[in-house]
């Protein structure tokens, strides 16, 4: 089938803070084909990212013919090259994944499959979820039976915030549950060797994001230090060449891709292949929506899925419908066709 257009757009959303995080400026991505096929998908970088889809990936995408996952890869490589000069990480990529993405439902779709079967088929019949926000107790009565708590060290009377959070939760979820805490990089070298002596005791699974992701040797480093507890990271890496810097310092216990950022799935099934090859395990961060979903639910390595808190507590746009819920802790896509999700039309 042929593309005959491709639009993205920036969704009025609602429920909107200051910060970008609150919907992670992600945008839509909408092809259409000759066959009637309607491909949908969810990248990033805001308006700045609708600008690269509509003014300099439409023109690059019109006409292709999309009848293969290898047509996907090789329309992903060709957009990577053309965006180079400004792209590699970042808002390109951000930008080229929600392209992907589109064509991957777009794909499965017209070959009348849910993306999971397109991509070799459901290894498990349900994967283990996870999650992420302030309120463990809130998680653990919904039926969660893994957890990951923020923290943000500012001064060293957060030592004692980041001991008593992890206690509150291991003693609300067990002694053997998943329990993970995200310093979204506000640790340093110094501060995560003491955190792992003080919170060795709740054998956390994993320390994530505790410094930049620039700082790729002085986290590897830090492996040892935090060891049986994995240094975690990578929602802000991008692509497999981004991952493979990543391999190469042996910088990360656990790789955690954006698939609506690190280039959508055809990255993330070649950032998959490096981590298998280096025998690091992969959660994708936001792993319980669809677009990483159903890359977990095909993968023989990511089993491990995140749900947001703003999917939980907090009011929020319903931009996707018919997005499947975690029950008892777990979660699965559906069996419909593509991503399995529509568009909320009133939000465009
Ligand atoms: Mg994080």
């Amino acid at each position: 089938m042929k593309i005959t257009e491709v639009r993205a757009v920036y969704p009025n959303y609602r429920y909107v803070v200051s910060s970008w995080r609150t919907h992670f400026w992600q945008i839509v991505v909408r092809v259409e084909t000759d066959v009637g096929a309607v491909g949908l998908g969810y990248g990033g970088g805001g308006v700045a990212g609708v600008e690269i889809v509509n003014h300099h990936f439409r023109e690059l995408l019109m006409d292709r013919q999309i009848n293969s996952l290898a047509d996907i890869a090789s329309t992903w490589d060709h957009l990577y090259d053309q965006s180079l000069p400004y792209g590699r990480k970042g808002l390109a990529i951000m930008a080229l994944s929600g392209v992907d993405l589109a064509l991957y439902d777009l794909l499965a779709k017209a070959e009348k499959q849910p993306v999971y079967e397109l991509l070799g088929g459901a290894q498990e019949p349900r994967i283990l979820a996870y999650a992420t926000g302030p309120d463990s107790e809130a998680y653990r009565d919904l039926g969660f039976r893994a957890h990951k708590f923020p923290h943000r060290w500012v001064s060293d009377a957060d030592y004692e915030t980041a001991a008593a959070a992890a206690a509150n939760a291991r003693q609300l979820y067990g002694a053997d549950a998943r329990l993970m805490v995200d310093c979204y990089m506000s640790w340093d070298a110094q501060v995560t060797k003491r955190m792992a002596d003080i919170l060795s005791e709740y054998n956390l699974y994993w320390y994530e994001d505790v410094l930049t992701p620039d700082e790729l040797e002085c986290q590897a480093d830090l492996r040892a230090v935090a060891a049986p507890t994995l240094i975690a990271g990578g929602e802000h890496e991008f692509t497999h060449f981004g991952f493979a810097d990543i391999a190469r310092a042996d910088a990360l216990g656990l790789w955690q891709p954006d698939i609506t950022w690190c280039g959508g799935i055809t990255a993330g099934r070649r950032i998959i292949d490096l981590a298998r090859d280096a025998g690091i395990p992969v959660s994708p961060h936001r792993g319980a929506e669809v677009w990483g979903l159903h890359l977990i639910a095909a993968s023989d390595w990511a089993d491990f899925a995140e749900y947001h808190s703003d999917h939980i507590r907090s009011p929020r746009d319903l931009l996707w419908l018919g997005e499947p819920e975690p029950e008892d802790g777990y979660i699965a896509p559906s069996d419909r066709l593509g991503f399995g999700v529509t568009l909320n039309e009133e939000m465009l």
